[in-house]
């Protein structure tokens, strides 16, 4: 039968490494669904769409198609075809994000394409992000929900942002405010804000390494 794993937790406690992990481990499909909400509003940005006007963005939420591949070892994404995996990643991306998911309209059509990619997922997946356990996959077989402290977190997300040198590319304490800011945004919205399920297995990642989350985690699912 096919296994359905949720994985949800802020950004920078090693959601989507372990995800991406676990799910090669085990032979699942896998799915970024931040990837998503990142791909949605980038094409907002590059199509005239205010994302700050919450009725302009339910508007235009209908309008792009957006196609995630599922291979955990080359995840991809695009938005009305466009490849989008790069350009998600941009600051300018990070900053519009939390207000476009944050829109109701925007949630229903993510969540609805959520869905149905672990429907069709034969053999199953592994999904990660805010509300999966909570909202999207409330059935999910096994629910973990990764959590670090805001140093490990903001550490970790400077690792992310090296140039090929090897030297950190913006200062510790503006990545750990960012990363508050968006923490609080995306856990006091209204519709499905970022929260651990009553059945989630909570993760401490602090003073683990990625390869002692993954196995934590594949653990917990062959349980
Ligand atoms: O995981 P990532 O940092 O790429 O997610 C980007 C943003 O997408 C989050 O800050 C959040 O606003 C939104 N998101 C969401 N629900 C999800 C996944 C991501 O609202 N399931």
């Amino acid at each position: 039968p096919a296994v359905i794993v949720a994985i949800d937790g802020p950004s920078g406690t090693g959601k989507s490494s372990t995800s991406k992990a676990v799910a090669a481990r085990l032979g699942l499909s896998y799915l970024d669904t931040g990837a998503q909400y990142r791909a949605i509003t980038w094409w907002m940005l590059n199509n005239g769409v205010d994302t700050a006007d919450a009725d302009a963005v339910a508007a235009a939420a209908g309008k792009p198609s957006i196609v995630s591949g599922t291979d955990p070892l080359s995840p991809a994404i695009s938005a009305d075809g466009a490849d989008a995996s790069g350009p998600i990643r941009t600051q300018e991306v990070t900053a519009a994000v939390s207000a476009v998911s944050a829109v109701p309209e925007v949630r229903e059509r993510i969540t609805g394409l959520q869905r149905t990619i672990a429907a069709e997922a034969r053999g199953g997946i592994v999904v990660e992000g805010r509300d999966i356990g909570t909202t999207v996959l409330p059935d999910a077989d096994l629910k973990v929900f990764l959590t670090a402290s805001p140093e490990a977190r903001a550490a970790r997300r400077n690792g992310e942002l090296k140039t090929a040198d090897g030297t950190s590319v913006s200062d510790l304490a503006a990545t750990q405010q960012a990363l508050t800011a968006r923490d609080r945004a995306d856990s006091s919205r209204k519709t499905s804000p970022l929260k651990k399920a009553d059945d989630a297995v909570e993760v401490d990642t602090t003073e683990l390494t990625l390869e002692q989350v993954v196995e934590c985690v594949v653990t917990l699912v062959e349980k």
